[in-house]
């Protein structure tokens, strides 16, 4: 299976890298438009702990909004379900994932933690507990997802870039701010720009997405980094909002939670089976990669990562 797995990885990687001439780089935040355009990078991470890598695998990125699943998972852990849970709504949103629309229009708390408004509030219950700390506690905990030797970083060029450039997100903080939803709105702002620009590869993000796969326990380490409880409740939202307004073509064509992020990364964690990660950073419309969508799409084809 192993040598086969290899292969397929292989295979998939050198057509999918032929997409790589199709979409757009994100610019709205500057320096993710400085990223090789070309680049493409796949990996695999079984639970019983093997790794894959096909195509530019080490090229390093931002994670993006990949980074969410970090802050939710860590909040699910230190402040539980029900503290959560208040602060965020766990329904799926069809509007963009910067939208303010449905926040005024439907209630009081974002729909979920995955569109930006609810990232930020999940960085606000961070910020307000731990402080300028939050983000230490997040790359600790993102270290021991990841279960490499290299320790994670925040790339400070990609977080002055996004800081410099938040219009959008500054307009979803302030306005949970004047509806008593988000409290602190710098310091919130300052660890979910930190926490987007965390730089990682595809093999990182291959075990993260084992480990979740894995309910929680690391498949490369050993270690339990999180609940099974956690991990159900990350791989569950990542399968109805991972991929914003696209997440029910994604669910049709690939069908396993996975969750997506601007500078053309997507994660995947398939129950019970693997973590899977690839990179290519031209997008579609909804702020997908369009590589990735294809190659996750023949992968679960492929290896039958629905189990059928
Ligand atoms: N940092 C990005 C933003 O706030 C994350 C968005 C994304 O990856 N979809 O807009």
């Amino acid at each position: 299976m192993n040598c086969e797995l290899q292969n397929i990885l292989d295979k998939t990687a050198s057509d999918c890298r032929k997409m790589t001439r199709n979409g757009k780089q994100a610019t709205y935040i500057p320096e993710l438009a400085k990223t090789d355009p070309g680049l493409f990078s796949l990996s695999a991470t079984t639970v019983d702990g093997a790794t894959f890598s096909a195509g530019d695998s080490g090229a390093l990125f931002s994670m993006q909004s990949i980074a969410k699943i970090i802050s939710l998972s860590f909040s699910l852990e230190m402040f539980g379900y029900d503290y959560v849970f208040a602060r965020v709504g766990m329904e799926p949103c069809s509007e963009p994932f910067n939208s303010i629309m449905k926040l005024e229009m439907t209630s009081s708390i974002p729909l979920n933690p995955f569109i930006n408004s609810g990232a930020i509030v999940i960085a606000g219950i961070m910020a307000e507990r731990f402080g300028r700390g939050a983000i230490d506690h997040l790359l600790e905990f993102a270290w021991k997802m990841a279960g490499r030797k290299r320790r994670l970083c925040v790339n400070e060029r990609v977080f002055m870039s996004e800081n410099s450039t938040a219009d959008r997100n500054r307009a979803l903080a302030y306005f949970m701010h004047s509806i008593g939803t988000l409290s602190a709105v710098d310091k919130s702002l300052i660890l979910y720009f930190k926490l987007c620009s965390i730089y990682a590869d595809t093999n990182d993000l291959s075990v993260m997405g084992g480990t979740l796969a894995n309910a929680g326990l690391n498949p490369i380490t050993g270690e339990r980094v999180l609940s099974r409880e956690t991990a159900c409740t990350v791989t569950g939202l990542m399968s109805v909002c991972g991929l914003y307004d696209e997440s029910g073509e994604f669910a049709v064509k690939v069908g396993v939670p996975a969750k997506s992020g601007v500078s053309g990364g997507i994660i995947c964690a398939v129950p019970g089976k693997m973590g899977l990660a690839v990179f290519s950073p031209l997008l579609d419309a909804g702020g997908n990669s369009v590589a990735g969508m294809e190659t996750l799409s023949r992968l679960s084809r492929e290896i039958k990562l629905r189990g059928m």
